[in-house]
């Protein structure tokens, strides 16, 4: 089915063709007749399916159709997203888009994020807006300072709206939903749908049309997924010799936590790996100049925690690597999904320590998956998990490595119980996930 058939009209054909997309998606063929006739939408869309141009494209043709916008501090479509990252990417798309627009057909889109001033924002809301895109918590300081006023937003747009959940907007959105009209016309979009979001959906929409398109085996992403086993200390080491090794062109990093962002990133720098870190407590302006330096080949690894996991849309990430695992196997899911996107394929690489092995177990069930565990010569782990004290005689999942069971055999390293002497037992590493305890021999030097 060619976009010629889904009513968009030229200009919006034009840019599209400039765009290079020859056919809709599925989402695409499913959402946009449906929002040009006025309905409402539940669509359960993964972020690679071109859900944005979904819903931006129709909402484009139709504030057109319906002439100028009125005077006074008011909004006619607002999207609201859980990152200020696709904030600004849905603005891009809205740009790309509208680009054959006539001179007066216009359309004014601003992006309203927090981690920036707001009174650049307050000012360039005066005389209102076309389109928001923007997170519920700085739309709500602008309606505070009487910047933007609601009342006459025609379309709602609630993207990502089971990440909006996890990163706790419930209550903003609450709010901001209070504050719309009735009669109006209201998107939803979710990769899933969790008991929070399914409630908002019934609630929120009427007589919806649901779109879930099922995926064939051909549309799932081509990513070759492997687990590592490597000790704690021996990840960044590990991370180097790969990028080296594969010469990977451009990688991914997920990490628990802020610290680990920056103190990653400064040992790959320190090993010759240019590198970044991007988290969501760095100033606006830090973030989106690592993440254009990361696009544009300047810096060739992104350390990042999961506030990058969702929604970013990097063209040609090779690779992703779960340096430190997710906590749930869903945001295993978003976070390897950065990769092999568009067609193409990607590798995601996870880390496995000892004690981490239980959690990486649990997420393979959950996620329906079994990925054989690797090992790579020079990095073959040391630590092991001790089996636990009699009646339960140890931790299922757990694994003692080749040269632990060795040892063993050669009566060298007996099994250390939970109060062994220190050298055997350290103080647990905290990574993700739940801890368990675990003997480690005295670290060795490595080739690497
Ligand atoms: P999204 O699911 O909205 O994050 O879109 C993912 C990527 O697909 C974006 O880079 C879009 O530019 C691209 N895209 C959207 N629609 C199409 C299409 N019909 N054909 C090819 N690429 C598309």
């Amino acid at each position: 089915m060619p976009f010629s058939s889904l009513g968009l009209s030229e200009p919006l054909l034009r840019a599209i063709a400039d765009c290079g997309y020859t056919i809709p998606t599925p989402v695409q063929i499913a959402a946009i007749p449906a929002v040009l006739r006025g309905k409402d939408v539940w669509a359960s869309a993964q972020t690679g399916s071109g859900k944005t141009a979904a819903f931006v494209l129709p909402i484009i043709e139709r504030l057109v159709a319906d002439g100028p916008r009125g005077r006074g501090r008011f909004v006619r479509a607002l999207i609201l997203v859980p990152t200020r990252e696709l904030a600004a990417q849905i603005a891009g798309e809205i740009h790309d888009y509208g680009v054959h627009l006539s001179q007066d057909a216009g359309l004014k889109t601003l992006v309203v994020v927090g981690g920036v001033s707001i009174n650049p924002q307050m000012m360039a809301l005066g005389g209102g807006a076309d389109i928001i895109v923007g997170t519920p918590g700085r739309l709500l300081d602008l309606i505070e300072h009487n910047a933007v006023s609601l009342s006459s937003v025609t379309t709602l747009v609630l993207d990502e709206a089971d990440r909006l959940f996890a990163l706790g907007f419930a209550d903003e959105l609450a709010r901001i939903i209070a504050l719309l009209p009735a009669r109006r016309q209201t998107l939803l979009f979710s990769a899933t749908f969790p008991a929070a979001v399914q409630t908002l959906a019934e609630n929120l929409l009427r007589n919806p049309v649901r779109i879930a398109i099922a995926s064939k085996p051909e549309d799932k992403p081509d990513i070759h997924q492997r687990a590592i086993e490597v000790d704690v200390a021996q990840r960044t080491q590990l991370l180097r010799n790969l990028i080296v090794l594969h010469d990977w062109s451009r990688v991914l990093v997920f990490v628990a936590s802020k610290y680990a962002t920056e103190h990653v990133a400064e040992k790959l720098c320190r090993l010759g790996i240019e590198a970044a870190a991007f988290h969501g407590e760095l100033s606006q302006g830090a973030r989106t100049q690592a993440l254009s330096d990361f696009k544009a080949s300047r810096v060739r690894v992104l350390i990042a925690t999961d506030v990058a996991s969702r929604g970013i849309d990097i063209e040609q990430l090779p690779v992703v690597v779960n340096y430190d695992l997710p906590r749930s196997p869903d945001d295993y899911t978003h976070r390897i999904g950065r990769t092999g996107r568009a067609g193409e394929s990607g590798v995601a690489v996870s880390f496995i320590s000892a004690e981490t092995d239980a959690h990486f177990c649990l997420i393979e069930k959950r996620n329906r998956l079994h990925i054989e565990r690797e090992q790579i010569a020079g990095f073959e782990p040391l630590e092991t998990i001790m089996p636990a004290p009699a009646p339960t005689g140890g931790i299922k999942g757990k694994r003692k490595s080749k040269k632990d069971k060795l040892r063993e055999a050669a009566g060298l390293t007996p099994t250390a119980p939970a109060n062994a002497a220190k050298p055997f037992v350290p103080a647990p590493v905290v990574e993700s996930g739940e801890l368990f305890p675990f003997s480690r021999r005295p670290s060795q030097p490595r080739r690497s």
